[in-house]
């Protein structure tokens, strides 16, 4: 800006010069005599070729427009994915999910991002993109839509689980769905955004290379680096190194746990775990699992048929999702192998297994009302396995920790912790029935948990 402002103060300081000259001295000949002595000297062209590479205006970097990149929420916080890219009179919205609320949000059922900047904005948005199917990057779209319609893209499985959404909120008639393919690229105002194959816990999910006239942003959405994926969705790391190598202008990428070291186990190991947990076992089995882990899900089946049990389904996310994913040929699944949850009663405990909501112990989910007694349709007793197949998000640490302390007081046996730490827990009830060996004469055994202190070490 300096340089500007000085090169048109003088020139101008030029032309004053000149002019009050001309009106003090001589005739018209004289004047132009003196216009012609006092112009200044012309710069000498530039050859074509340097001309050519010079900036233009508009390259220029005083006049730049600039790529706004706005998060409405999942910055350090969980849930609620929203990311707000602008650039000139272009708005483009990556994902719009919720969170769920804390301790002290009593009578709050769900968290939804602030979309007033949007709202404002809505004639300059061209599109809302999503990534998965997962709660925290699609929740908060029928809220979305009842105030800003704009159209959606994302692929086959998440515009599945999107339009269950729309149809609970009868927006399905107004909104414009575009499925997308991995791979695919789709132009909205001047954003190109690619479609790239990515590998999370729920199938169908992308990273996104969106291409601005100021460079490349990679934003990698959730994901899992497993080499070995249920149905070999491997990320595609090809197209990731070569964005990498060619130079991007920003990553934008997922951190949850990425303070933790070494590595993620593959979900094929879970499944390995499962068919430990399942054969041989008297039991009826009640696994508790994020609805939207379809994977996971998918290897509950195959460990349910291999043994020969049929599967009843409790919890409305749980029955929608496994409608959804089955209907889209994302479950794999002989026929009459799911059965109605009013049925089970025609089955014996050996015969059954349960998949459930609640894993995060969610205070109206289907396991937390087994937990308390106060589910309609399935009650809890001391010939119940529950597996807790999923960590706490953190925050629900005591929630779970509450279930699974219900469920040991009716005298269930419950497998908690992530699945693929199973190992390690059962290594801790070995060293933990060491323990209790060396307190042999001690009657009773207080401690401040139930997990602890119901343990049967015999
Ligand atoms: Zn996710």
């Amino acid at each position: 800006m300096e340089r500007k402002k000085e090169g048109f103060m003088g020139s101008r300081e030029n032309r004053n010069r000149t002019r009050t000259t001309v009106k003090k001295e001589g005739n018209k000949e004289q004047r132009n005599e003196i216009k012609r002595n006092t112009r200044m000297p012309r710069k000498p062209r530039e050859p074509m070729a340097k001309r050519e590479n010079a900036p233009r205006k508009e390259d220029s970097i005083f006049k730049k427009n600039k790529l706004k990149i706005i998060p409405l929420g999942g910055l350090q916080e969980v849930g609620k994915n929203i990311t707000v890219f602008e650039y000139e009179n272009d708005i483009i919205l990556v994902d719009c999910g919720v969170s769920f609320p804390e301790d002290d949000m009593l009578g709050i059922d769900l968290v939804i991002p602030d979309f007033t900047y949007l709202v404002k904005n809505k004639d300059r948005i061209r599109g809302l993109v999503i990534t998965h199917g997962h709660e925290d990057h699609i929740g908060s779209i029928p809220y979305f839509l009842k105030q800003v319609n704009v159209p959606i893209y994302a692929t086959k499985l998440t515009v599945g689980l999107i339009k269950n959404k729309l149809e609970e909120h009868r927006l399905t008639k107004q909104t414009k769905m575009h499925t997308v393919k991995q791979g695919d690229t789709v132009e909205l105002g001047k954003f190109k955004i690619e479609f790239i194959k990515s590998c999370h816990s729920i199938p169908d999910a992308v990273a996104l290379a969106i291409h601005t006239p100021v460079g490349v942003i990679v934003h990698t959405g959730d994901f899992k680096i497993d080499y070995t994926p249920i149905n070999d969705d491997t990320m595609d790391f090809g197209r990731l190194a070569e964005l990498g190598n060619q130079g991007v202008l920003a990553l934008m990428s997922d951190s949850t746990n990425a303070e933790r070291k070494g590595y993620t186990m593959s979900e094929r190991t879970v499944g390995e775990v499962f068919d430990k947990l399942f054969i041989n076992c008297k039991k009826r089995i009640v696994v508790a699992t994020f609805a939207s882990n379809v994977y996971r899900i998918q290897q509950i089946v195959n460990s349910a048929v291999a043994n020969n049990r049929k599967i009843a389904v409790s919890g409305r996310s749980m029955v929608n999702m496994i409608e959804t994913a089955m209907e889209l040929g994302y479950i794999d699944v002989p026929k009459n192998v799911f059965i109605d949850i009013d049925m089970i009663g025609n089955y014996t405990d050996e015969q059954l297994v349960i998949i459930t909501t609640g894993s995060q112990g969610e205070p109206m989910s289907a396991l937390t009302r087994m937990a308390t007694g106060e589910h309609k349709k399935v009650h809890i007793s001391a010939n119940d396995l529950v597996i807790i197949s999923a960590t706490p998000i953190p925050g629900n640490e005591k929630f779970v920790a509450k279930v699974i302390d219900d469920l040991m007081k009716i005298g269930a046996e419950v497998v908690y912790s992530s699945l693929a730490d199973i190992h390690v827990s059962r290594t801790c009830l070995s060293r933990r029935a060491k323990v209790d060996a060396s307190f042999s004469k001690t009657k009773i055994f207080y401690s401040s948990t139930w997990r602890i202190s119901s343990f049967n070490c015999t």
